[in-house]
C-alpha cells in the first residue's frame, strides 16, 4: 500500500424486502423475507477503497450503539477499513428501508439517525491532514464535508461524489478537485440538459476534473486542458446494480492515492463497478483487488 484515503460519509443498515408491487396509501401488503445488509454510501465506498488494495483506508462516520452498528463495524473491519474515526452516537444507526418489486424497481426511505452527527473532531482532522485522497458524498451534513475538505493537506485531493443530488454551497465547490456524478446528478449540478460530454464541459467551469458514470456505458473522464476520455465498461450480466456507483468511487479514490492517473483510476473503477453489478448487495458485492485487476486486464 502506498497511499492513504479517508472516506467521510454515511453508514446505514439496509433493510430489504421483496414485494409483489408498491403498496398504495394506507395499504398493508405481505412481502418476502427481510434481508439486513450493511450499506450507506460512505461505508460502501470505504469498503470498496480498502478492498481495492492500493491504499490504507479510514472511515470517518457515526454509528449508534445498536446491533446495526455491530453489523457495519464487522463489514468495515472485515474489508480492512480502519474504524478508529467512527463516532458512536445516542441516535440509532442510519437505516434504509428498501422494498423491491418483482420487476426490480425499488423504493427507498432513509432514516439518517447517527449520520446527521458526523463531524470533524481533532483526531479526525489529524488523520485528514495526512491523507492523499479525501472521498466524500452528500448523505451527511454539508458543513462536515466542507470541514473535512479544509482539514486536508495541500496537494491532497478532494473527490466528491455528489450523491444524492443536492445544491452545493460555494464553499464546497471551491474545495472540489474531482467531481464524480452519474448523468442525473450531472444534469442537476450543471442546471441544464445535454450529452454527458456537454454536461462535463459545463461542470469543468466550476471544478478541475469531472467523472460522469454512465452505467453499462462506462464513464467519461474530463479534465481542464485535456480532451475528454471515454472509459468503456466491461460487458457483464447485471443481477443487482445496487452499489455500482459506490464501488466505482471507492476504487477510483484508492487508485488515485496509489498514484494512478485519473483515466487509469477510472478504468480500474469501471472494472470493479462491472463486477459489483454481477452480485447482489452493496458492500457484499464489492470485488477484491485481484478480481478487479483481472477483469481490467482482460477488458484492455
Ligand atoms: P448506483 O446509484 O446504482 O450505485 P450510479 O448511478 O451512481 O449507481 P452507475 O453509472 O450506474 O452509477 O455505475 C457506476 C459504474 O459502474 C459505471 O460507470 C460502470 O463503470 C459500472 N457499471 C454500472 N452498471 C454496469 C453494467 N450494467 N455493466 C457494466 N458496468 C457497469
Amino acid at each position: 500500500m502506498t497511499g492513504t484515503v479517508v472516506v467521510v460519509g454515511s453508514a446505514n443498515v439496509d433493510l430489504v424486502v421483496d414485494v409483489p408491487r408498491h403498496p398504495g396509501p394506507g395499504e398493508t401488503i405481505l412481502g418476502g423475507n427481510l434481508r439486513r445488509t450493511p450499506g450507506g454510501k460512505g461505508a460502501n465506498q470505504a469498503v470498496a477503497a480498502a478492498r481495492a488494495g492500493g491504499a490504507d483506508t479510514w472511515f470517518l462516520g457515526a454509528l449508534g450503539r445498536d446491533e446495526a452498528a455491530d453489523l457495519l463495524l464487522a463489514s468495515l473491519t472485515g474489508a480492512g477499513v480502519h474504524t478508529d474515526l467512527v463516532a458512536r452516537s445516542a441516535e440509532a444507526t442510519g437505516t434504509a428501508l428498501i422494498w423491491v418489486t418483482d420487476d426490480g424497481e425499488n423504493a427507498i426511505i432513509v432514516a439518517p439517525g447517527a449520520n446527521s452527527e458526523v463531524s470533524v473532531d481533532a483526531v479526525a482532522a489529524r488523520r485528514l491532514a495526512v491523507a492523499d485522497v479525501v472521498l466524500a458524498q452528500l448523505e451527511i451534513p454539508l458543513e462536515t464535508v466542507v470541514a473535512a475538505a479544509r482539514a486536508r493537506r495541500d496537494g491532497a485531493r478532494l473527490v466528491l461524489n455528489a450523491a444524492p443530488s443536492r445544491d452545493l454551497p460555494a464553499q464546497l465547490w471551491a474545495e472540489v478537485d474531482i467531481l464524480v456524478v452519474n448523468e442525473h446528478e450531472a444534469r442537476d449540478l450543471a442546471g441544464r440538459d445535454g450529452s454527458p460530454a456537454q454536461l462535463a464541459t459545463a461542470l469543468l467551469e466550476r471544478v478541475p476534473a469531472v467523472v460522469v458514470t454512465l452505467g453499462g456505458d462506462g464513464a467519461l473522464v474530463a479534465e481542464r486542458g485535456s480532451e475528454h476520455q471515454s472509459v468503456t465498461a466491461p460487458r457483464v450480466t447485471a443481477v443487482d446494480t445496487t452499489g455500482a456507483g459506490d464501488t466505482f468511487c471507492g476504487v477510483l479514490a484508492a487508485a488515485l492515492a496509489d498514484g494512478a492517473s485519473l483515466a487509469g483510476a477510472a478504468r480500474l473503477a469501471a472494472a470493479a463497478g462491472a463486477l459489483a453489478v454481477t452480485r447482489p448487495g452493496a458492500q457484499d458485492a464489492v470485488p477484491t483487488a485481484t478480481e478487479t485487476a483481472h477483469l481490467a486486464r482482460e477488458h484492455a
